[in-house]
């Protein structure tokens, strides 16, 4: 198997699935208030779409990790069995899901017996004040008990992802990282990227991970991990000392793309080479037109060979992607 590589010796087998380009929440970083226009139904894969392009990636092209996001993946009525099918595929693969905590409570268990290893939730705040303005919605309670829940239900550790807003909630990292190791879970600050719908980033408007860091650095001790980072985006620290740890995701001013291992599916059945990816090759149609497994993954490594060294950010010609980051799946 050669697997999902590129022209520049990169090996994809992390697999982001979006399953839902819809969300419950608008947060302003990624969609919003008045939120976007969905994609009509017809044109999301079903479950059985969904899980057939996961086994060609697992069975064929050598993806090891399957994430679900979205969008809120929790709002997808058949997470609980694409999750299960993805756990019967052998090689059996990693499984996590990224999502923003909202029902978590009442799926975690079933999550878990269903053969999901670990979550993520997004929490940008400790304050329900600053939540509703973060996010117009007034959910945070919801969101803490899915947190909760996740623990309970042993998807162990949790992860945390934060992202700083100035003059918003970039007082708070040090707050979320006291609350974050009193409970056990694994905070990691993710720099805003220039992904939101309504192309409100601004460079200085960012909080970098320079500043994150010496916020924390304030009031914590803070040592490079030790451990390889292989592809993984977070550079992590040992706090005060270890075994706890922080993670700062600098997509922005200290970009990653060399180890990036990823690729991605949207819930419409594209697939992305990189999250800022301006073209995208559509799966959906061959596979609704009796493509054979070898076809669609033939195709799947045709997307991967042409993506590119670098998101560009940087570069005076960077175009933002005509998806946001809830219809890509972050
Ligand atoms: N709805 C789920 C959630 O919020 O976790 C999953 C999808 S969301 C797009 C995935 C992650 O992307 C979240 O942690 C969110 O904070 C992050 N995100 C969204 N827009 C972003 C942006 N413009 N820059 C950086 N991170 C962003
Ligand atoms: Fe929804 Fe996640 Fe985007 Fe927030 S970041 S609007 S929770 S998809």
């Amino acid at each position: 198997m050669t697997g999902l590589l590129d022209r520049f010796g990169r090996r994809a087998t992390d697999l982001r699935v979006s399953l839902t380009d819809r969300c419950n929440l608008r947060c302003s970083y990624c969609m919003p208030p008045e939120g976007l226009p969905w994609l009509p139904q017809p044109d999301v894969l079903t479950d059985d779409e969904v899980v057939r392009l996961i086994r060609v990636a697992v069975e064929r092209l050598g993806v090891t990790e399957v994430r679900f996001t979205g969008g809120e993946p929790l709002l997808r009525p058949g997470l609980v069995e694409i999750v299960r099918s993805a756990a019967a595929l052998r090689p059996r693969p990693r499984i996590a899901l990224t999502t923003n905590g909202i029902g978590l409570d009442r799926r975690a268990a079933d999550l878990r017996t269903a053969g999901l290893d670990r979550v993520n939730v997004s929490l940008d705040t400790l304050r329900a004040d600053r939540f509703v303005r973060i996010s117009h919605r007034d959910r945070h309670d919801d969101v803490l008990s899915g947190i909760t829940a996740a623990a309970s239900a042993g998807l162990t550790p949790v992860k945390l992802n934060a992202v700083l807003l100035r003059g918003i909630n970039d007082d708070e990292a040090g707050d979320l990282l006291a609350y974050a190791l009193a409970h056990g879970y694994e905070l990691r600050f993710i720099e805003q990227m220039p992904l939101d719908a309504q192309h409100g980033w601004t460079r200085e408007g960012m909080i970098t991970a320079d500043e994150v860091e010496a916020a924390l650095r304030t009031r914590f001790g803070l040592t490079p991990d030790p451990g390889p980072r292989g592809g993984a985006p977070a550079e992590t620290f040992l706090v005060d000392g270890g075994p706890a740890k922080v993670g700062i995701i600098a997509s922005v001013t200290r970009p990653f793309c060399g180890d990036c291992d990823r690729t991605r599916l949207t819930a419409d059945g594209q697939v992305r080479n990189c999250l800022f990816a301006t073209q995208e090759s559509d799966l959906r149609t061959a596979l609704r037109s009796g493509a054979d497994d070898e076809e669609l993954a033939e195709r799947w490594s045709r997307a991967m060979w042409m993506k590119k060294a670098g998101h560009g950010i940087d570069n005076p010609d960077f175009l933002q992607p005509a998806r946001a980051m809830s219809a890509i799946g972050g």
